[in-house]
């Protein structure tokens, strides 16, 4: 099984849309996903149209007051669960700061999965103890970048801390890749950044390249993954194309 976090501290990069659309196209591949929301902002719960008000989700499974599997809840797709949020997993942050194992909560609770090739884990757009929890619970990693101006800044600290988190509380964890997003071909800005990350991150960087779509931005308000709402548009080609990659890595390893 892999369990691969996506993640940026940086907000609106396409954790998100990477994280639904990966776990979708994983499940048509006939694998067994599991989607983990661990940003407050629900948006992968109310993006696969699931309710928010429900009192089974991450936020019980951290404290460990309920079981992973009495919160897991099927989706509209064929192999897709997910572990649904709402914004009380805000409280989450506080309530576990107390807590001795306090960065090992999800960890322990997604060990007792024995049902789900791929965990996906959607993060928040923080480096708080949710973030460190997905980063403990984890074996690899997928970082989008958005190909706009600043999309470099904080990257820096964020490498430092999977490196802080590689020497204490989970040696395993790798680096998958970074996914740039949100590629627009007819700036050079988006050239530019493409060209700057692929300086720094080498081999490290996916060679598909997610386009900016329109129909990957409306997609969540219809409650749809990119396949169900437009199959055919750039976005859903990109990211099928990058589930591909995913899926030899896997085979490599
Ligand atoms: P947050 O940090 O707030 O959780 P995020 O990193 O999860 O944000 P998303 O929610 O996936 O980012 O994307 C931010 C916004 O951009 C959303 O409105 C989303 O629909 C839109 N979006 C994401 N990817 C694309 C794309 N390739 N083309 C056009 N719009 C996109
Ligand atoms: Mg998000």
């Amino acid at each position: 099984m892999a369990i691969i976090a996506i993640i940026n501290q940086k907000g609106g990069v396409g954790k998100t849309t990477t994280a639904i659309n990966l776990a979708a196209q994983l499940a048509s591949s006939k694998k067994k996903v599991l989607l983990v929301d661990l940003d407050p902002q629900a948006n992968a719960t109310s993006g696969l149209n699931i309710e928010k008000q429900s009192t089974t989700t991450t936020y019980e499974v951290l404290i460990g007051s309920i079981n992973l599997s009495d919160a897991i809840k099927p989706t509209n797709l064929k192999n897709l669960d997910i572990l649904p949020c709402n914004p009380n997993l805000t409280a989450a942050e506080l309530d576990l700061s107390q807590r001795p194992n306090r960065e090992y909560c999800l960890s322990n609770a997604l060990k007792q999965d024995k049902v789900h090739d791929y965990i996906i884990i959607d993060c928040p757009p923080a480096l708080g103890l949710l973030t460190i929890n997905a980063l403990t619970a984890s074996n690899f990693l997928i970082i989008p970048v958005q190909a706009e101006y600043y999309a470099l800044e904080g990257l820096g600290q964020l490498l430092d801390i999977v490196q802080r988190v590689r020497e204490g509380l989970n040696p395993s964890l790798e680096l998958l890749g970074v996914l740039i997003t949100m590629y627009d071909r007819r700036t050079s800005l988006s050239q530019n950044v493409s060209d700057e990350v692929k300086k720094y991150f080498k081999d490290k960087v996916f060679r598909t390249v997610i386009p900016r779509n329109i129909r990957l931005a409306e997609a969540p308000s219809y409650g749809k993954t990119i396949f169900q709402h437009d199959r055919w548009s750039k976005g859903a080609r990109a990211y099928k194309q990058f589930t591909n990659e995913v899926l030899n890595m896997g085979r490599n390893k």
